[in-house]
């Protein structure tokens, strides 16, 4: 038996019944992060002693339970870890070590996951691509020249790569669901407020989401299981009954309807992905479900009305990161010069774009032109979708309309932000969004199809995604 192929719940059934010790699991991963590791560049800190000692300590508690007991985990370096260097990808928070765990990673451990490091992305979450990493890019594990998508590149690669199991990610406008379909798996942004933002680093707080990265729909669903809930610490954590997402995994959706965005053909699509998206829908249509065209007219607003909302938000969060502090410091000789010493060292060149445009944006005499008047759109586009919903379970579309690009090959920060056409819709929404594989283009990049579901509606939206992945 490869260990490493193992699902979620068939690797704990094993470790449980006495099949494989915990020791061997990790044994077999850490082999894999040997071999792969230093061309893939997953991880910004790796802690593999440490996941080793973890493992030994399991095993001699075997009698304990968690529905992740075992499973080599790895959380993106904005989500914090207690006593572990958490930086969001930034130099400004080089030597940052965090003082306590986030509500998703406590919840993670407490099912007994071991977590072995922390994920590169790109600076504050801020990128499409994880080279705007201020350390060093993430290479794509099916084609190392190419890049994994971002910002939660270095999850995605360490989850294809097979260095974990599953990982953590934040979404805000794509960042877990763009990765996902670059590198060929699974990843689940939750609808607002479901997953507790605690102790995740905000880059833009009515957007920001923890989603897992994942193999398959199933490990995703128990994943998400584990960090949904209620949490008092997170003031936008919404308080809604516990339910268990796996729960209509398998069962059919015979009659279920499922949207298709007609302005979607206003966008150049890749023409394999338009292939792959007329496969699914056969796929879908051999499933009995019923496919009808939907309309969102203003979907191809999304874009402008993220990059006022997005960098705002952002130039407000940002804001703490002063030099007094945080990570690094650089002394000036007063709080203005101090300021400006740290910052022009500490953050990279997006990072201060976004931080300009937000804090233009939001400056007397602008702000209604342009915040307020990025929030009313963001409404209607909201307001479309709900319609949209009123006819249909769930919305199909591709995750992005390009497969993965070259390391290098995006110049222009515009290009790189076009990327997120198809996923910033929905952060802007608040609803939730599965990206799955879809096959591979001819370069043999993958490919991923994005489902979107209805608020608060997960076990829905991956019941449907789940008989997507089985039944093509
Ligand atoms: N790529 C988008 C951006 O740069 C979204 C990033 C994200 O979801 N964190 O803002």
């Amino acid at each position: 038996m490869d260990i490493t192929e193992l699902s979620i719940s068939q690797l704990v059934k094993n470790i449980k019944s006495g099949e494989i010790s915990v020791k061997e699991v990790m044994k077999s991963y850490i082999e894999n992060i040997n071999k792969k590791e230093s061309k893939i560049k997953a991880f910004i800190h790796l802690d593999i002693d440490n996941a080793l000692k973890k493992a030994e300590e399991l095993d001699r508690m075997r009698e304990k339970n968690g529905v992740l007991f075992g499973v080599p985990f790895a959380v993106k370096d904005n989500i914090n870890v207690l006593n572990t260097e958490t930086t969001a990808g930034s130099k400004i928070l080089k030597g940052y070590i965090s003082p306590y765990d986030a509500t998703a990673v406590e919840k993670v451990k407490k099912e007994n996951a071991i977590i072995i490091g922390k994920t590169n992305m790109d600076e504050f979450a801020m990128g499409s691509s994880t080279e705007n990493s201020a350390f060093f890019p993430t290479h794509n594990p099916v084609n190392v020249e190419y890049v994994p998508g971002g910002s939660s590149g270095g999850s995605a690669a360490a989850v294809k790569s097979k260095e974990v199991l599953a990982a953590l990610g934040s979404d805000t406008g794509g960042s877990v669901r763009e990765p996902a379909s670059f590198c060929g798996i699974v990843g689940l942004k939750p609808t607002y407020g479901l997953v507790s933002r605690y102790g995740l680093i905000a880059f833009s707080s009515s957007l920001d989401q923890i989603g897992p990265l994942a193999r398959n729909v199933e490990d995703a669903a128990v994943l998400l299981n584990v960090i949904a809930g209620f949490d008092s610490r997170d003031e936008t954590s919404v308080n809604i009954e516990k339910k268990d997402y796996t729960a209509l995994l398998g069962k059919e959706i015979k009659g279920k309807k499922i949207g298709i965005i007609k302005e979607i053909t206003d966008f150049d699509l890749q023409q394999e992905i338009k292939s792959a998206l007329n496969k699914t829908v056969d796929t879908l249509n051999k499933l009995q479900a019923e496919v009808i065209e939907v309309s969102i007219p203003h979907l191809k607003y999304a874009l402008p009305v993220y990059y006022i909302i997005a960098p705002s938000e952002a130039s407000a969060n940002l804001a703490r990161f002063d030099g007094v502090r945080y990570g690094l410091i650089r002394e000036g000789n007063n709080l203005k010069e101090t300021y400006q010493l740290t910052r022009t060292e500490g953050f990279g060149e997006e990072v201060k774009r976004r931080i300009l445009i937000g804090t233009f944006a939001l400056s007397s005499g602008y702000y209604d032109a342009y915040y307020l008047k990025a929030s009313k759109v963001r409404r209607i586009i909201a307001n479309e979708f709900e319609n949209a919903f009123k006819k249909v379970d769930a919305l199909l579309l591709p995750t992005t309309a390009t497969t993965a690009f070259k390391i290098g090959e995006k110049k222009s920060p515009l290009e790189m932000y076009a990327t997120d056409i198809f996923t910033i819709p929905v952060n802007l929404a608040g609803l939730p969004a599965i990206s799955i594989p879809s096959g591979n283009d001819k370069k043999g990049l993958p490919i991923g199809m994005q489902l979107i579901g209805k608020w608060f509606k997960e076990e829905e939206l991956l019941q449907i995604a789940y008989s997507i992945e089985n039944g093509g």
